[in-house]
């Protein structure tokens, strides 16, 4: 099993799959400290993404999969999490450009570049309870398992449980960007949506290698 282009179309397919299953809750997330659309934004947009990488008939990377990802997700989902997804996105796929097959380093520098880019576009920083928790550890862990010498599919998996362990870690968190900010220390008590919602992209990137 590689993260080679299959897989790539594999993940996003998956990710729609899971979306439509999450969005009650997701939403459910977003209405205790934001409005109550993250669910339903994501769901939009994935659906647009899926459809528009089973249109792709000549991909041969995953990078070019990525990059109609990113364009579907900017043009579909509004709100924060449309931008910061497509800049999550497109700036995996601009670095991994040209590479048939990720190796655990290639992923490392697409998750980095990923985690980056929602940092810059957010303007803000892991620790203010929003998605960075969940990007940010995953891409540390996908560079240590590259460090390590572990094949792409474990360091996917690493990837995948940083990001979910990264997304129940918000729920103290006092919210300082994004809407939940607003709450205050009325925030802390609740999970992030947006750090939950990348933790389930990342599982389904690993349920997608198979
Ligand atoms: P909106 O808040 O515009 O309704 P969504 O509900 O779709 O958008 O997305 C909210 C999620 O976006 C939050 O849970 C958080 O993870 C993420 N988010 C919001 N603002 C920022 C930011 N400045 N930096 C990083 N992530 C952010
Ligand atoms: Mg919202
Ligand atoms: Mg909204």
């Amino acid at each position: 099993m590689t993260l080679d282009t299959a897989w790539a179309r594999r993940w996003i397919a998956e990710a729609a799959a899971t979306l439509v299953g999450e969005r009650d809750r997701l939403n459910g997330l977003d209405r205790a400290i934001g409005d109550g659309d993250h669910g339903e934004n994501l769901d939009r947009g994935f659906q647009a993404a899926a459809d528009r990488v089973s249109g792709l008939a000549d991909a041969t990377t995953p990078a070019e999969v990525l990059k109609v990802v990113a364009s579907a997700l900017i043009s579909t989902v509004g709100g924060a999490a449309g931008p910061l997804y497509g800049t999550a996105f497109a700036r995996a796929s601009r670095a991994t450009a040209g590479e048939p097959e990720w190796s655990a380093e290639t992923l490392a520098t697409a998750l980095t570049a990923a985690a980056e880019g929602v940092a810059e576009r957010g303007k803000s920083t892991r620790g203010e309870k929003t998605m960075n928790d969940a990007w940010g550890p995953a891409a540390d862990a996908a560079s240590a398992a590259s460090g390590a010498g572990e094949s792409a599919e474990k360091a996917l998996v690493a990837a995948a449980d940083a990001a979910r362990a990264g997304a129940e870690a918000t729920e103290p968190l006092v919210a300082t960007k994004g809407r939940a900010s607003y709450l205050g220390d009325r925030s802390a008590g609740h999970r992030d949506p947006g750090a939950e919602s990348t933790a389930l992209l990342l599982a389904a990137a690993v349920t997608a290698v198979s």
